[in-house]
């Protein structure tokens, strides 16, 4: 039953009785109508590149609460015998680690999903991306107002709190599945229908109509039913519980998940829909695509291609820049990738609001990508943090992590867990003298990098001047004009000699 209510401007908080009657019987539920307390400036700050945003995977980072490891009733206990399994990771693990995050000179944290997944041992739903419950925190992380705690513990020290969500699909445990609202809630095939994973087919002015239908209603996985946004009850609810998330729980922002996926004038709806409401807020949308083009079609503003779509996103996941990072530090002489990318952001509108990045939960580590040059984490980790965009760094990095395993082992392999976040762990990353001298050397320059970063204005919003690579060094300055004047330049040397910059 779909009940929508009209209130008048003067309308006073309190408890709504609504009665349902039936032959078998009345049903009432009482639906509490909140005041609004949250005061403006407080929450929903948004982000920018100000900001140095740090990804972790709440099952991953750290175990604060070993009760809620396992939940009777929940498909799914934890097993750390399987790095594909879940790990027992939570909100009450975090909160106990805020001085590390708050020490790195860190300004935001991007959560991967915590609404409840509550899925099948064997499907593994740990990530976060099956959700079975959009209005609730998964237990086995803590519970709603766990989750409360943890967005004023990072306020209360200046660090804003970004939470992933996802409007293309859900969990086929959803209580949706059981018996869905409207025949057209999900979009369905006759035979099982996935989708083809191809996002250009979503702007691809040539795109055939199947290919363009397989992208976006097929299903992301056999476990993810594929939601219709095109059903306005759909659209509303999701809409509406957008909004109830920010002022239940405080957030600054939100990361979009496959944002190419879902119908796309819907998106860019959902976008207005909550920028209207907070207007400081930030989004940004996982854009994962093939070539630059490709991605610029989603930052607001684009007008490079003919169809008139807008997708009202300001930020967007930068992969092009992350792939340029992985190519220029792959050898000693391919820096010119770097320079090569960003000599195409004329395609975006405001290209300082994309979200750059080495890696993230769903790639290989970056140090792994590099043929495990830690050195090279280093250099990648100082032009992360010193040219355009919003940096956003994966839990480890800062640490120099490699794959823990190999890649067929499964994407648990990228996802390992902070030594020292679980009480039974034989040394901590936590404490300065557990770490390797790798750790200790990158983790002290990420920190030193971070915490200047932090009141370096000309990097956050200063001009860019890159020059042309040359004998393995690549130099770039942010600057800007009088009366400022603050300039800072950035030699990367790929040499394995001290470059002679005469
Ligand atoms: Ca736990």
């Amino acid at each position: 039953v779909f009940q929508t209510l009209d209130l008048a401007p003067d309308v006073q908080p309190g408890t709504l009785t609504f009665r349902f009657d039936h032959p078998d019987g009345a049903l009432t539920h009482a639906y509490e109508l909140r005041p609004r307390t949250r005061q403006p400036g407080t929450y929903a700050q948004g982000f920018s590149s100000e900001d140095v945003i740090y990804l972790m995977m709440p099952d991953r980072f750290a175990n604060g609460d070993v009760a809620n490891d396992s939940i009777p009733g929940y498909l799914e206990g934890v097993d750390r015998s399987d790095v594909n399994a879940r790990q027992g990771g939570d909100m009450r693990g975090v909160i106990a680690r805020l001085d590390y995050l708050d020490d790195l000179g860190l300004t935001a944290i991007w959560f991967t999903p915590v609404f409840e997944n509550d899925m099948t041992p064997e499907y593994g739903a740990y990530h976060g991306y099956a959700a079975t419950d959009m209005y609730a925190i998964d237990p086995r992380f803590g519970t709603n107002d766990e989750f409360i705690e943890l967005v004023d513990a990072c306020h209360a020290r200046g660090m804003k709190v970004i939470m992933d969500m996802i409007h293309n699909h859900v969990g086929d445990r959803h209580w949706w599945m059981a018996d869905p609202p409207t025949s057209d809630w999900f979009n369905s095939w006759e035979e099982y229908g996935q989708t083809n994973s191809v996002g250009a087919a979503a702007l691809d002015p040539y795109a055939s109509d199947s290919d363009r239908d397989r992208l976006l209603n097929g299903w992301f996985v056999r476990e993810m039913p594929d939601l219709n946004q095109k059903n306005e009850l759909l659209a509303q609810y999701l809409l509406q519980k957008t909004v109830w998330w920010i002022e239940h729980s405080g957030i600054d922002g939100i990361r979009m998940d496959t944002y190419v996926y879902p119908d796309k004038d819907y998106m860019a709806r959902w976008v207005d829909y909550v920028m209207a409401e907070f207007p400081t807020f930030n989004i940004v949308g996982e854009a994962w695509l093939q070539r630059t083009a490709h991605q610029a079609y989603w930052q607001t503003g684009f007008e490079g291609h003919t169809d008139g779509y807008d997708a009202r996103l300001r930020s967007v996941t930068d992969f092009q820049v992350h792939y340029a990072l992985v190519r220029g530090f792959q050898d000693h002489s391919s820096l010119f990738e770097l320079y090569i990318q960003l000599s195409q952001d004329y395609l975006y509108d405001h290209p300082n609001d994309l979200v750059t990045f080495l890696d993230n939960h769903d790639v290989p580590r970056y140090r792994t990508q590099v043929g495990g040059d830690a050195a090279a984490v280093r250099m990648a980790l100082a032009v992360l943090l010193t040219t355009r965009g919003i940096p956003q760094v994966y839990y480890g990095t800062e640490l120099a992590f490699e794959n823990d395993g190999d890649e067929a082992l499964g994407h648990g392999v990228r996802r390992q867990t902070m030594p020292g976040g679980w009480p039974d762990d034989d040394r901590s990353v936590f404490e300065a003298a557990d770490r390797t001298p790798e750790e200790a050397l990158t983790v002290e320059h990420f920190r030193a990098l971070a915490q200047w970063r932090k009141t370096a204005e000309v990097v956050h919003d200063g001009r860019l001047t890159q020059f042309v690579p040359r004998n393995g060094t690549y130099v770039y300055f942010r600057w800007e004009d009088e009366p400022n004047g603050d300039a800072v330049m950035v030699v990367v040397n790929r040499n394995d000699e001290p470059y002679d910059l005469g």
